[in-house]
């Protein structure tokens, strides 16, 4: 231990204020100069004076006073360093079975997606220049040709995600006027996304027809009055009804509409732009599909099954897109050119369907073959069952995945888990999955699973890089080689 360079020697709860370094003092120390050439004077500076007045305000509350060596002090600081400068943002391992998790960002990016936006950030684009005539251009150029060729919509536009994108179809098209809606579909999405607010937030009257598992035909045709602004259908994505019900077909509400003038919008959600059952997954119902079923507006999301940046993409009659991008509204929800790039080059990776689940991370892990998850398992259980100790049994077996984002909420996708119990029967083993969860979230590439029966499952689907995985878990806390007391 190096001498104290404060003056005395007198140390814990003995010491009194008078040992406290000056800042100035505690900035010659050497180990403190090499932090100032790492982080900058000004940083320090204001470092060491935050970390002098909680210890002399600890002191004071009667708390010991820390060690005052010189190594104490520049270790103290050091930590404390680290700790603000530490990116609050950080990637993790997604193995929670949830392929598009909202809360950890929803779809990864495609490399050509990536690349544009490194571009897009490094120089300036003609994001509303239009080059042939030298004149302003309009940020939504740059994608609704691509976006028309894909869906087939006459024009389309862009806004921050499919939350504004439905707030603002109904605040240009139906505002002070009513909407018509099943009370079969007043979604909540989550996040305080509820239908009947939208409508509120957008000025709009709701008009509910139905009831919550039935609705016909006659109750979009009797709601139908001179007020009416809008008809809705929305994507129950995150719930089914089943038993004694029946809903009205796209087709049937865009006749009902059109027969009485007032312009059909159906919100997707997720909005897959291509069959997914051709991929071996679940149907999900796709822009394509609305707008040839008579929709005259069709709202999906960016970064859901579509794979791309967060944004809402509006697309269908090029009288009503005029009216939705004129709205004042549009400018307040537009995106940035880094959405736009990012879903440009998304988007392009559609005209080649044959290589999308090579390039569209979303649907390659949605399509990941089974043998390719159970090598994967074979591969990690050992050095995991190793890293948990005797307290833990890891064993690979088959679980399910789930899409996420409110796709398909009862289909679930085979999946290989590697499943995680506790060793011993009884009271605890709640207590021992949450620590190792815990635990697991402490790793320097948080790592995140899901509990379930008894068990903490580390789904494979979403690990696409086991050699990171299995590198950092030799740091995993040791406590978790000693069994929780029951
Ligand atoms: C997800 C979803 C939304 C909201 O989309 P965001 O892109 O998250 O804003 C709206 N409607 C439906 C039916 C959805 O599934």
């Amino acid at each position: 231990m190096s001498a104290s360079p404060f003056a005395s020697t007198v140390r814990g709860s003995k010491a009194s204020l008078v040992q406290l370094p000056s800042v100035d003092r505690a900035l010659r120390l050497p180990g403190v100069r090499t932090l100032i050439e790492q982080h900058g004077r000004t940083f320090v500076t204001e470092s060491v004076r935050a970390m002098l007045l909680s210890w002399r305000e600890s002191t004071t509350r009667g708390e010991p006073m820390p060690a005052l060596d010189a190594d104490a002090v520049v270790s103290a600081l050091s930590a404390r360093i680290e700790e603000r400068v530490a990116s609050t943002v950080t990637p993790v391992f997604n193995l929670t079975g949830t392929v598009l998790h909202t809360n950890l960002g929803r779809a990864l990016l495609a490399e050509e997606a990536i690349a544009a936006v490194a571009r897009a950030m490094r120089a300036p684009i003609n994001l509303e220049f239009d080059l042939d005539s030298g004149g302003r251009g309009d940020r939504d150029d740059l994608v609704e040709n691509l976006i028309c060729e894909l869906t087939g919509a006459e024009a389309a536009t862009v806004v921050n995600n499919n939350a504004a994108a439905v707030l603002l179809t109904i605040a240009a098209l139906a505002a002070k006027r009513e909407v018509i809606v099943s009370r079969g579909e007043l979604v909540e999405i989550g996040g305080a996304f509820r239908m009947p607010d939208v409508m509120k937030s957008a000025g709009a009257r709701m008009v509910e027809v139905g009831t919550t598992n039935r609705t016909h035909p006659r109750d979009y045709v009797g709601a139908i009055n001179p007020k009416t602004g809008l008809i809705m259908k929305v994507h129950t994505s995150n719930y089914v009804v089943t038993g004694f019900t029946s809903a009205v077909g796209e087709e049937d509400v865009a006749r009902i509409a059109h027969t009485g003038g007032v312009p059909f919008a159906v919100d997707l959600g997720s909005g897959s732009l291509v069959d997914l059952t051709a991929f071996g997954l679940p149907s999900e119902p796709t822009p394509q599909e609305s707008l040839l079923a008579g929709a005259d507006i069709v709202t999906f999301s960016g970064d859901k099954l579509l794979g791309g940046p967060q944004a809402g993409l509006i697309v269908g009659k090029t009288e009503l897109i005029r009216r939705i991008k004129k709205h004042p509204l549009k400018r307040a929800l537009r995106v940035s050119k880094l959405t736009l790039v990012a879903l440009e080059a998304t988007l392009a990776l559609y005209r080649h369907p044959e290589q999308l689940t090579a390039r569209l991370p979303t649907l390659r892990l949605l399509t990941r073959p089974l043998a390719e998850m159970e090598l994967a398992a074979e591969r990690i259980t050992p050095a995991l069952a190793q890293a948990l100790g005797a307290a833990f049994v890891v064993r690979p077996e088959a679980v399910h995945s789930q899409i996420g984002s409110g796709s398909l909420p009862v289909e679930i996708l085979p999946s290989v888990g590697l499943v995680i119990r506790y060793r011993r029967e009884g009271k605890g083993r709640g207590r021992a999955l949450t620590a190792l969860a815990d635990s697991l979230r402490t790793l320097p590439i948080p790592v995140l699973g899901r509990i379930a029966d008894d068990s903490l499952i580390l789904d494979l689907r979403t690990l696409t890089d086991d050699a990171a995985f299995v590198a950092q878990l030799s740091q995993l806390p040791k406590l978790l080689s000693h069994p929780v007391a029951p």
